[in-house]
């Protein structure tokens, strides 16, 4: 079972609910956390994992030899991203642009343009006091996250473990990468017309990648309660809602995970475990019939 931790915004508890969750299985399951939001992770502040071993995370960018180029301008034509431009006598291109398709080498008509190897980031890999755990790290001033996430998730285990997907915060490329193949997304955000502005677009894609969806409402006690009335109109559960505390705030300051300050909310994410695997056995009773 793959469960996705998701956010529309960074900062609404998305680690502490990943996390949490994480350590709370650990006892009645083989768990594994990857840590997908590579351009910032940091469940390993949280789950202090010796690491073990580590993969180098390359993409193919072009280069070329333009002794031979007829500047025909081709190669910047094909180009979706603008990572390559022929000005007058020079061809340039801009490797941190490039998506790695290989359009403008395949369709290079002198057959000038090869593909070089890049390195963007790192997959680290390691466990944590029963908790197996992969992390990927963007190198710094790198854009292209979706390879380092597509890396760290050839790591997933496929055997029987439940495997939970930290995802990285909004709605774009990155989280649909990170997300895609999860049996179900849980969906961090908090009472604030700002969370649920972000919480709709989060659930927009979801539902558009056809990923079920529940919410866990964090710092609950603050706002309004319209991120309620919107779940409750657009029929999506909530699952979990922590409350809005200064000393959890406090234990998240120094790297404690919830679970661990306060053991009381190991049976809270128990449940919510429980709850999420109720949700995905009636959707795969619908499919089936
Ligand atoms: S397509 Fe090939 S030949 Fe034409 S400008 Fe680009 S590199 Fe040069
Ligand atoms: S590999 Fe694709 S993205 Fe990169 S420069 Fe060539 S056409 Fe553009």
């Amino acid at each position: 079972m793959i469960i996705s931790v998701a956010s529309g915004k960074g900062g609404t508890g998305k680690t502490l609910v990943a996390t949490s969750l994480a350590i709370s299985l650990r006892d009645i399951d083989r768990v594994q956390l990857l840590d997908c939001d590579v351009e910032e992770p940091n469940d390993h502040v949280f789950l202090k994992p010796e690491i073990t071993g580590s993969e180098a995370v390359s993409m193919v960018v072009p280069s070329v030899d333009e002794s031979n180029c007829t500047y025909c301008g081709k190669c910047a034509q094909v180009c979706a991203f603008n990572a390559i431009a022929v000005l007058g006598n020079h061809v340039l291109t801009f490797p941190q642009l490039c998506h790695g398709c290989g359009a403008c080498s395949y369709l290079c008509p002198e057959e000038v343009i090869s593909e070089e190897n890049r390195e963007t980031g790192v997959v680290e890999w390691g466990h944590s006091d029963g908790v197996d755990f992969v992390q990927g790290k963007l190198t710094v001033g790198e854009a292209m996250s979706p390879p380092v996430i597509r890396k760290v998730k050839e790591y997933a285990n496929n055997d029987d473990t439940t495997v939970i997907i930290d995802v990285p915060p909004g709605t774009s490329c990155p989280v649909v990468e990170a997300v895609k193949g999860s049996d179900f997304c849980l969906l961090v955000t908090e009472p604030t017309p700002f969370g649920l502005n972000d919480l709709t677009l989060a659930v927009d894609t979801m539902r558009e990648l056809g990923i079920p969806c529940g919410v866990v409402l964090n710092r609950a006690g603050v706002g309004d309660s319209q991120v309620e009335e919107y779940c409750e109109k657009e029929n999506i559960p909530i699952l979990l809602t922590i409350p809005l505390d200064t000393e959890i705030a406090r234990l998240y300051s120094r790297g404690i995970p919830l679970v661990e300050g306060f053991p009381q909310w190991k049976e809270s994410f128990l449940e919510l475990f429980d709850k999420v695997k109720a949700l995905i056995d009636e959707r795969n009773r619908n499919t089936e019939r």
